[in-house]
């Protein structure tokens, strides 16, 4: 029996997890894949306070560290959490490891759920066919494949602005597709892309369709002001128009907003006492790693006194 059980080890998690450890809470984390969530998929972070600019890897690894550190906690990753039972005092938490497919059941007193969101498809025509085959969601993963080559970015918020820059590394020229005439992304962002001779706007434009043989050669796009289509060749089509929550496995028990977040108070407390949410799959404003830990932290304190009360009921 763990005193806390929390899935998803990104910054969120991670942080729950640091602030459970150190409270003396016995602590298991549970991860799909491997630690560190969706900074895995970028290159530098430059917000975090206290770190002027940091190689995502090193700071993972570094929370990581300080996760393992801790003697109260543990961390099981590549296991994916299917099912929840909730029997009011105790929570029920199983599924199986995604490399042997073996299951796994542990018991809980309090659950935090930090398990983040993933990017968004557009649901283009030849999107999901080319997938591994110019169509990418993730700028580290698959930059590097695009060596002097002509790619095409779609979306105008932080991430699309930051991964358009990284992409320039590499590419020959990234061309960057945006439905409205201005971009979302933050102001420092918008000037260094501005200031970036290998990008190129093209602003009130709608991607239609990904063309190819084998492999990706171009995107059919079409002017939203005056309609005309037009087509822009390309080796890669890199696709950053938001995230989606990870919550499809508490979808039957909690209460969630129109796009699937979860809802909780702002002590992270869901309406099912002992459960908790923090980070990117629960409902909020402003999706930043820092307030992400915040809110890993809040979790975590909400839990330890929630454990403090059921506890007492036993003594
Ligand atoms: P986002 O801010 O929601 O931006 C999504 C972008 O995709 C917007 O430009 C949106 O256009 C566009 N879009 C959405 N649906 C579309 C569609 N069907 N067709 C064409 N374009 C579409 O998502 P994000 O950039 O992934 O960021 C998610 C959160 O993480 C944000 O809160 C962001 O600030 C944060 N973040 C922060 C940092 C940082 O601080 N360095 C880095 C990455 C992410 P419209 O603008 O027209 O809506």
């Amino acid at each position: 029996m763990y005193d806390v059980i929390i899935i998803g080890a990104g910054p969120a998690g991670l942080t729950a997890a640091i602030y459970c450890g150190r409270s003396k809470l016995r602590t298991k984390i549970i991860e799909r894949s491997q630690p560190g969530g969706q900074i895995n998929l970028t290159d530098v972070i430059e917000n975090f306070p206290g770190v002027a600019s940091a190689n995502s890897k090193e700071l993972i690894d570094t929370m990581v560290k300080q996760t393992k550190d801790l003697s109260d906690v543990e961390i099981d990753d590549f296991k994916m959490v299917r099912n929840i039972k909730y029997n009011g005092d105790i929570i029920e938490v199983s599924g199986k490891s995604v490399i042997d497919e073996n299951d796994f059941s542990h018991s809980c007193k309090a659950l935090i759920i930090a398990t983040g969101a993933q990017p968004r498809k557009l649901g283009l025509k030849g999107e999901d066919g080319f997938i591994g085959k110019g169509v990418s969601y993730c700028a580290v993963c698959d930059g590097p494949l695009f060596k002097d080559k002509d790619i095409v970015l779609i979306g105008g918020g932080d991430t699309a602005l930051e991964e358009a820059l990284y992409l320039t590394k590499f590419a020959r020229k990234v061309q960057l597709v945006h439905r409205r005439d201005k971009l979302r992304g933050s102001g420092i962002l918008q000037e260094r892309i501005k200031n970036n001779p290998k990008i190129e706007l093209v602003l009130n434009s709608v991607a239609t369709e990904i063309l190819g043989k084998d492999v990706v050669e171009k995107i059919r796009i079409r002017d939203v002001k005056t309609n005309k289509e037009g087509e822009i060749n390309c080796s890669g089509v890199f696709i950053f128009v938001g995230f989606a929550a990870n919550t499809q496995f508490v979808e039957s028990f909690l209460d969630f907003d129109s796009e699937k977040y979860i809802i909780t108070n702002e002590n992270m407390a869901t309406g099912k006492k002992g459960i908790f949410a923090c980070g990117d799959c629960r409902k909020r404003s402003f999706r930043q790693i820092v307030t992400a830990c915040g809110e890993g932290a809040q979790a975590a304190h909400s839990a330890e006194q929630y454990l403090t009360e059921v506890n007492k009921r036993y003594d």
